[in-house]
């Protein structure tokens, strides 16, 4: 039926016929969570059930990671659908029938349900998908500690599987049940971190003359930090300086050597990014040395910000917009400032990264989080649909 978009209502039917069976396979996941790079039991039921449905499996991309392709008719292009794969170190209160039996790991993150829906949509992609040309399914491992896409990516992932566009979806607590969100642009924050080491003299409380002081220098760095926002960047960029941790002496009385601070950096845009860098390295300098004292930092380098393309995020909009209705789409959907390595996808293939709303939930990382299952079968049936519109070709039957 040519002018109607492909894919919806088989997709809808088929997936609704079968998502049970996917709300099952989750909350499997969720009770059997494997942290980062430690994805084998996942990583082997991805595998076999995509090589049950007549996908080419590779295994062990990036470690854990699991590519399954699917070559249909003589369409052209190729199109990657990315769902990450592992859990927490976080200790599971949410005392559901189906939490966490690994005790200090938890699907915190909701990357069991992530699976779930894109296992979902490779069945009905498989047995009933009506697309031409090449399918990539990747399954990516340890997102949590922001490794596993550049390890995919090191391993050759669009070497081995050229993708003409590349996606990938995120739940999101405190938006409505199913409900999509597209952001053109930057979508999440750069992440990068730094470790201050404060150094001065230790002494007597009573005898702060004879001693260099950290405690001082260290709360004046804390409050300096603050005006790289307020003062530095500009009011309309997002800039994010967050001292997270201040750790130093150990008794009222006594002037301790050291202050050890962590701290983390987020950003929109690079040139942000590096100012706040600079900035941070210059504050902790010189307030150190103003007070005698010396800052010691570690900078260690996050990930980059995920930046959307805007004719995939108009191209995914559109797909969200037929299937679900102006109901089903977040109208001006904010970008987010926590951070996803999927930057880093986004970096060497056009794309989009997009959220989808897990209702009224605790929030992610939460102990008490936990995936919302009524988000499978509208999601899988999104993959699908997109999948069926990005790979349609004049010859491919549909309707
Ligand atoms: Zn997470
Ligand atoms: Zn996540």
């Amino acid at each position: 039926m040519s002018g109607s978009r492909p894919g919806g209502e088989a997709a809808r039917r088929s997936i609704a016929r079968h998502a049970g069976e996917f709300v099952v396979l989750r909350r499997d996941l969720h009770q059997h969570p494997e942290l980062a790079f430690a994805e084998e039991r996942t990583s082997r039921i991805v595998a076999s059930l995509l090589e049950s449905w007549g996908y080419e499996v590779t295994r062990g991309l990036g470690g854990t990671g699991v590519v399954g392709t699917l070559r249909r008719g003589n369409g052209p292009r190729a199109l990657g659908l990315r769902a990450d794969m592992d859990a927490l170190p976080i200790a599971e209160e949410t005392g559901l029938p189906h939490a966490s039996r690994t005790a200090g790991a938890m699907h915190a993150c909701g990357h069991d349900g992530h699976t779930a829906i894109l296992l979902a949509a490779a069945r009905y992609l498989a047995v009933e998908g009506g697309f031409s040309g090449t399918l990539h399914l990747i399954f990516q491992p340890a997102e949590e500690i922001g490794q596993g896409a550049r390890r995919l990516i090191a391993d050759g992932l669009f070497d081995r599987f050229p993708c003409d566009a590349v996606f990938g979806l995120h739940n999101w607590p405190g938006v409505s049940a199913g409900r999509f969100g597209f952001v053109a642009g930057p979508a999440m924050a750069s992440v990068d971190w730094a470790r201050i080491r404060v150094a001065g003299r230790g002494g007597h409380g009573a005898e702060p003359h004879s001693a260099v002081d950290p405690v001082v220098a260290a709360a004046h760095i804390v409050t300096g930090l603050q005006t790289i926002v307020s003062r530095n960047a500009a009011p309309l960029d997002l800039a994010i300086v967050t001292v997270g941790s201040i750790h130093g002496g150990s008794a009222a009385n006594v002037i301790p050597d050291r202050v050890d601070l962590t701290l983390t950096t987020r950003a929109f845009r690079p040139e942000i990014r590096q100012l706040l860098e600079k900035r941070v390295k210059t504050v902790a300098t010189l307030q150190a040395e103003s007070f005698g004292a010396l800052a010691d930092i570690e900078w260690k380098e996050g990930f980059p910000s995920v930046v959307n393309h805007r004719r995939e995020t108009d191209l995914a909009r559109s797909v969200a917009l037929d299937l679900f209705g102006e109901a089903g789409v977040e109208p001006d959907f904010a970008p987010r400032t926590a951070s996803e390595d999927f930057a880093f996808l986004l970096q060497e293939r056009p794309g989009s990264y997009f959220f989808v709303g897990n209702g009224d939930s605790a929030p992610l990382h939460s102990p008490r989080y936990d995936f919302n299952d009524a988000l499978i079968e509208p999601a899988a049936t999104y993959w699908a649909a997109l999948a069926e519109t990005f790979l349609v070709s004049p010859e491919t039957p549909h309707g």
